[in-house]
């Protein structure tokens, strides 16, 4: 036990320098629905389980916020039912 406390202060930088490395990384959340990446396991066929997650597909879009034009990144299934009106 000691020797885990004794290498945490280490581990709590590292921590840190990855949150301010992901920081500057863009969300993957759709800017009109609010939908974020979702987070399931793969499983293989040895049922072996690992995290994956299933990303938004975000497209750059140019539309109209507010009457100005202004892009935005929007999740595929926003620009097929027309929430947005691209500019
Ligand atoms: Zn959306």
């Amino acid at each position: 036990m000691a020797r885990i406390f004794a290498k945490a202060p280490e581990r709590f930088a590292e921590a840190a320098r990855n949150t301010k490395v992901w920081s500057k990384v863009m969300a993957q959340v759709c800017d009109i629905c609010g939908k974020g990446p979702q987070f399931g396991n793969n499983i293989s066929h040895a049922h072996n389980i690992t995290r994956r997650r299933w990303s938004v597909n975000l497209q750059a879009v140019k539309a109209l916020v507010n009457g100005q034009p202004k892009r935005i990144r929007v999740c595929a299934s926003c620009i097929k039912s027309g929430k947005i009106a691209k500019a």
